[in-house]
């Protein structure tokens, strides 16, 4: 796609810290380093968001994962874990869009946050039940 920054960071059009590569992917240094290490996996297809995968571009991007993610926590011993995000939509904080996937190293006591809120006292079976079906019926 001709004005997309990723596409043209995997033609090498715009310049990258390359992590890895190979048919499927491209994986490079997301700029912000919200924590040291934090990488970007981006299909080299072109797609908007989780939504436009099928399941065989899915298998190819989320086969490579592992590997770099390893390689990632290998890096500094410091890292203790890991974040694996994925943004699909402007609301859901996506800025980019040009599917990717964010692998964020986790150290003691660093600044990244995430909050999920836990509202089950608001649930009841019959509340469960109807989120339920609303989603199974279009599987
Ligand atoms: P998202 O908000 O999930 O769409 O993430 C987009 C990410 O792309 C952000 O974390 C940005 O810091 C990162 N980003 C944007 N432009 C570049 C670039 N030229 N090189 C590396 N990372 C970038
Ligand atoms: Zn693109």
């Amino acid at each position: 796609m001709d004005d997309c920054i990723f596409c043209k960071i995997i033609k090498g059009e715009i310049p990258s810290y390359k992590v890895y590569e190979d048919e499927v992917v491209y994986a490079f240094l997301d700029i912000s380093q919200t924590t040291p290490g934090h990488t970007l996996v981006v299909p080299k297809k072109h797609v908007k968001d989780i939504f436009e995968y099928d399941a065989d571009l899915a298998a190819a991007v989320f086969a490579r994962i592992p590997k770099i993610a390893r390689a990632i926590k290998a890096s500094d011993p410091a890292i203790e874990g890991m974040n694996i995000l994925n943004n699909n939509g402007e609301v859901a904080y996506q800025s980019v869009f040009h599917s990717h996937f964010h692998l964020i190293p986790r150290y003691q006591d660093d600044d990244f946050r995430i909050q999920f809120v836990n509202k089950q006292e608001q649930y009841d079976d019959a509340k469960y039940q109807a989120v339920l079906d609303k989603i199974t019926k279009q599987l």
